[in-house]
């Protein structure tokens, strides 16, 4: 498994409108609109910084799993993502390795994107997406 880079970093808000102007006004990152990904529940809205992205992420629904973290833990971090050369293979490979996963199989996420989720109590309480583009 290779991992390239820190792809993104997520951070739970409850309003994209409401916190993208620390990310833009104040701390002068360019704004590349928002995107919903329905599966997840949940709109995006990626700040470029350098070779990675800061991504906001806004609940579309109040059981969706975006809702749920903010209920438990408030506005904060929310995942840290790694981006791979080939996903499958890094999630066979650590399957193998026995770490638990949320997903055994990439799904969609933001920007056509295939990504995957480990399970934060196998991974030091940081929630880890894989992703591949
Ligand atoms: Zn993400």
């Amino acid at each position: 498994m290779k991992i390239l880079k820190i792809d993104h970093l997520g951070i739970a808000v409850n309003s994209i409108e409401d916190g993208k102007s620390l990310w833009t006004d104040a701390l002068g990152l360019h704004f590349e609109g928002t995107e919903t990904v329905e599966e997840q529940k949940v709109t995006t809205a990626f700040f470029p910084v350098g070779e990675s992205e800061v991504e906001l992420l806004e609940s579309t629904a109040p059981d969706g799993p975006v809702a749920k973290f903010l209920e438990n833990k408030g506005p904060g971090v929310h995942h840290v993502a790694f981006r791979v050369e080939n996903i499958e293979e890094a999630l066979a490979e650590l399957k193998e390795k026995g770490i638990r996963l949320i997903d055994e199989k990439p799904r969609k996420g933001a920007g056509g994107a295939k990504i995957a989720f480990l399970h934060p109590k196998a991974t030091n309480g940081v929630l880890v997406e894989l992703c591949e583009r």
